[in-house]
């Protein structure tokens, strides 16, 4: 993954060996704080506490000054909602990105309910795709016969 690649760079440009060391360092827990003030401790997709803070990008600028509005402030399920999609596979920060750049701003999305929309619709199609298998797996021991 690119990215990644980039940030271990920039990381080890700035005198951090990865980016857990860079995680539980000073300038982060800095740089964290800085940015939740700024949505006044909100998350920014729904409005409750802010707990966690998304990187735009991982940009030398970003992880040595915040860069511009690159650090955004979230709870958990926000973060989690951005991070990953609904099949529980990883976004790029690209597409992490565009997903929040659709509901940030307001403060008025409701995540719970997103979540649990969207956690129906997944077991739902899981349950119909499970259901094809079943019965795809019954015709072939029928045609077995
Ligand atoms: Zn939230």
């Amino acid at each position: 993954m690119r990215e990644y690649e980039l940030r271990s760079m920039n990381l080890k440009a700035l005198g951090y060996r990865n980016y857990k060391d860079y995680l539980s360092s000073n300038l982060w827990r800095k740089l964290r704080s800085k940015a939740i003030k700024t949505s006044g401790g909100l998350c920014c997709c729904c409005g409750e506490a802010a707990t966690e803070v998304h990187h735009r990008n991982y940009d030398l600028e970003t992880l040595k000054n915040g860069g511009d509005f690159s650090l955004v402030p979230l709870c958990n399920a926000c973060h989690h909602l951005a991070e990953f999609d609904t099949n529980g596979r990883k976004r790029t920060t690209q597409q992490a990105n565009r997903f929040l750049d659709g509901v940030k701003g307001a403060g008025r999305f409701n995540t719970r309910r997103y979540l649990e929309e969207h956690n129906k619709a997944w077991k739902k199609a899981q349950r119909k795709s499970s259901q094809k298998r079943k019965r795809k797996n019954k015709d072939k021991s029928w045609t077995s016969f």
